[in-house]
């Protein structure tokens, strides 16, 4: 008997909180549906990657857990990775008959953002992130509309470049390529079965470029 009596108390307590967190927020205006970065969320100076990567563009960082900011050292990490990744990309898709429609030079933004459910973070499937169409939590999202890459900020941890980090990078920016490069729109079938396809050369491309 006293069970749900408990819940009940449980329920009242977490729906109370939630008025709290809403009033809050109200004050500070209305949430932002907005996927990319807001105005105040943008870094007043983007960070631009170098060599083959020189058109990828960090438009936002926000840290996460403490040594997630974005020093040189992180920089290096991601500018490294991505010029690696760039410098296979020819070469896996001529391997796999994978057609590239032109030959400019690539270019994409990027979001390094925390990866929780939290306001505005990676898997705030809530508000930001309610229109994408992966609605389940994830590591990392590109989204071929806004022409973005969004990935969680374990660039480093405990001062190392992050394991998981470096693979979703390489798979994240494999799609990115993918879409930039008019390779997606030219994988058979309907958008489902697209981003299939799209996710098994992602797979192998992390292969290709990390050797596991
Ligand atoms: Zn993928």
């Amino acid at each position: 008997m006293d069970q749900p009596k408990m819940m009940h108390v449980m329920f009242a307590v977490a729906l109370a909180a939630t008025l709290v967190t809403g009033a809050a927020r109200a004050e500070m205006g209305a949430e932002s549906f907005t996927m990319t970065p807001l105005a105040d969320e943008m870094l007043s100076n983007p960070i631009t990657l170098s060599d083959k990567c020189d058109g990828v563009v960090v438009r936002e960082w926000r840290e996460g857990e403490p040594g997630t900011e974005a020093t040189r050292a992180a920089i290096r990490v991601m500018d490294r990775l991505c010029n690696r990744a760039l410098g296979a990309f020819e070469r896996f898709t001529d391997r796999h008959g994978l057609e590239r429609v032109h030959s400019l030079p690539f270019s994409w933004s990027v979001s390094v953002i925390p990866d929780g459910d939290c306001y505005r973070c990676l898997n705030d499937l809530t508000y930001r992130f309610s229109r994408r169409s992966a609605q389940i939590e994830v590591w990392g999202y590109t989204s071929l509309t806004h022409r973005f890459i969004f990935i969680l900020n374990q660039v480093q941890v405990n001062g190392k470049p992050g394991l998981l980090w470096q693979k979703i990078w390489v798979h994240e920016l494999f799609h990115a390529l993918s879409m930039y490069y008019g390779i997606f729109e030219s994988h058979a079938g309907t958008d489902a079965k697209r981003v299939k396809i799209d996710e098994r050369y992602a797979k192998k491309f992390e292969v290709e470029v990390l050797g596991k």
